[in-house]
Formats: structure tokens, C-alpha cells, sequence
């Protein structure tokens, strides 16, 4: 294989030039391939669908956690569903108050394959003592567990295959139920450039368990079609209404290296543009 073409949007697709392919075969759950470009360095998919790559990583990563741990502060217990390539988990980690971070991955041939072939993006997170690893199915564990998490983050797939499950009502009425008073919920939530339903359908759900939800948004190079938007869901608004200054303090105090976030980076990411807030009123 010298090229890798993946088309999650009708009558648009990305191709990528292959060098080497690692890996590729069916894991119990979905179809997993890594390979070798000469663009953006290491590339994961499943289903066909671009997971992570080791040139654009970075920006996902930061969002999904610097933004609902910073705006809560004072995080110590974290919940990751998916994320089974582990660059979530290693950005938590970089957070000094957190004490426990709990990851529900459903595939176990995702986080293996990944700590072989990806050992950078999760950079020794999977051995931190405060790493407690589950393999289950994400909407099982928050119906079931007792434990009450700061802020949980969604790292799915899209809502195709293991993932439809964690864009439903009840999944995130699941998560309300495990958050700590104020904690914060926020999910993988895809392109509206051309998933406008996604973000049409999380607004309606999440808003039947949350008093305050919304969307944020960055900009992954490889999750084509521009802003990705990023599912917001707390009881208190004031959460969300941060102010920078308590940001740039957090942030500093935290006194961690990023090449995305910034505490103006976490404030601009809420200003969605017309496009997408329009699509809040349905
Ligand atoms: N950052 C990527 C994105 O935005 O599309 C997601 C990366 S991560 C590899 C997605 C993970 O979600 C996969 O490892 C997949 O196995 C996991 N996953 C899918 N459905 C799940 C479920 N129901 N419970 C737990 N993990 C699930």
C-alpha cells in the first residue's frame, strides 16, 4: 500500500502517502492500521477513520484536557473513556493535582498496539502509579461505577461502530451521575463543517443533564474540514466564564509546556463563529 485514503465525509476524502505499513489487521472491535507517512510521521486508523498522528497530536491532546482541568482547577480524580492511543492520559498526568487518572478503553489491542508503535504520544503514561487502566465499554463503567470524577473526558471514535454508543442521552446522563459537584464534561464531537448533526444531536442531549453545555472548538489538521468542535457539559456556568487572568494563573502554577493551549487560546476556543452557534438554536 503507498497511499492510505480515508473518506469519513461524503464526496471528500484525505489521502495520505504510505512509506511503510506497521501494523494492520481486525481487532475484536474494529479494524486497526498504523503506518508510516512522510507528511504527518505515524498515522493510526481505525475503521478507516485517522485516530492520531504524531505531527498534529498535540493540538487534540491539550484541548481535551488543559481546558475542562484548568477551568475547574483543583482537579484530582480524572475519567478518560477511549483514548486507547494514551496522549490524553499523558497530558492529565502533567497535572500535579491529579491523584488518579481512570481510562475505559473497550479495545485492549488498541492501547498494546499503541504503547509498541506510538510510544511517544503516551510517553510512559501507561506505567504512572496514578494510571488505573480498565478495559470495558465506556457507557457500562459510568452506568456502574461508584466512584465521582472532577472532570471527564471523552476520547471516542466517531459515532460509528464501539463509539455510536457514547454520543447518546443516557451515556451522558451516565457521566452526570459520576461527576463531583461542578465537574466537567467534555467529548470528542467532530467536524461541523460536515457532522452539523453531531452538534445538532450533543446539544440536545447533553442539555437534558446539564445546566450549563456548549461547544469549544480547535483546529486538528488531520480531522479535515476546519474547526473541530469539542462538547462542553457542567452545572456551573461559571466554570466555563473563567476569566483569563485565573487561567494564566492556574496555567503558570501548573508550569506546563504546551504548543497549542494558552490561557487566551482556552478563552478564544469558546467564540464560536455563526456557522456553528446557529446550529445551537435548533
Ligand atoms: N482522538 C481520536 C478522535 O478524536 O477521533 C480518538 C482516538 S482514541 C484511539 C478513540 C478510542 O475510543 C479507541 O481506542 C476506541 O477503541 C475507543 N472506544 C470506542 N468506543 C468505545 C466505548 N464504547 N468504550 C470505550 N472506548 C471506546
Amino acid at each position: 500500500m503507498n497511499r492510505f485514503q480515508e473518506i469519513l465525509h461524503k464526496g471528500y476524502a484525505q489521502t495520505f502517502e504510505v512509506t511503510k505499513v506497521l501494523f494492520h489487521e481486525k481487532t475484536e472491535h474494529q479494524d486497526l492500521i498504523i503506518f508510516e507517512t512522510p507528511t504527518f510521521g505515524r498515522v493510526m486508523a481505525l475503521d478507516n477513520i485517522v485516530q492520531v498522528t504524531t505531527r498534529d497530536e498535540f493540538v487534540y491532546h491539550e484541548m481535551m484536557t488543559h481546558v475542562p482541568i484548568l477551568a475547574k482547577g483543583d482537579v484530582t480524580n480524572v475519567l478518560i473513556i477511549g483514548g486507547g492511543d494514551g496522549g490524553i492520559l499523558r497530558e492529565v498526568l502533567r497535572h500535579k493535582s491529579v491523584e488518579q487518572a481512570t481510562m475505559v478503553e473497550i479495545d485492549a489491542s488498541v492501547v498494546d498496539l499503541c504503547q509498541q508503535h506510538f510510544a511517544d504520544i503516551s510517553d510512559g503514561a501507561f506505567d504512572d502509579p496514578r494510571t488505573n487502566l480498565i478495559i470495558d465499554d465506556g457507557v457500562k463503567f459510568v452506568a456502574e461505577t461508584k466512584q465521582r470524577f472532577d472532570v471527564i473526558i471523552v476520547d471516542s471514535t466517531d459515532p460509528i461502530g464501539p463509539g455510536e454508543v457514547l454520543f447518546t442521552q443516557s451515556f451522558y446522563a451516565g457521566c452526570h451521575r459520576c461527576l463531583t459537584d461542578g465537574g466537567v464534561l467534555v467529548t470528542q464531537n467532530g467536524v461541523p463543517f460536515f457532522q452539523g448533526s453531531e452538534v445538532v444531536d450533543t446539544n440536545r442531549r447533553m442539555g437534558k443533564s446539564f445546566k450549563d453545555n456548549g461547544f469549544y472548538t480547535a483546529v486538528v489538521p488531520t480531522y479535515i474540514g476546519g474547526f473541530m468542535t469539542l462538547g462542553w457539559g457542567c452545572d456551573d456556568t461559571a466554570v466555563r466564564n473563567v476569566s483569563v487572568k485565573v487561567l494564566q494563573d492556574r496555567f503558570q502554577k501548573a508550569n506546563i509546556s504546551t504548543r497549542y493551549y494558552t490561557p487566551e487560546m482556552h478563552k478564544a476556543s469558546f467564540a464560536l463563529p455563526p456557522f456553528i452557534s446557529d446550529l445551537l438554536a435548533d
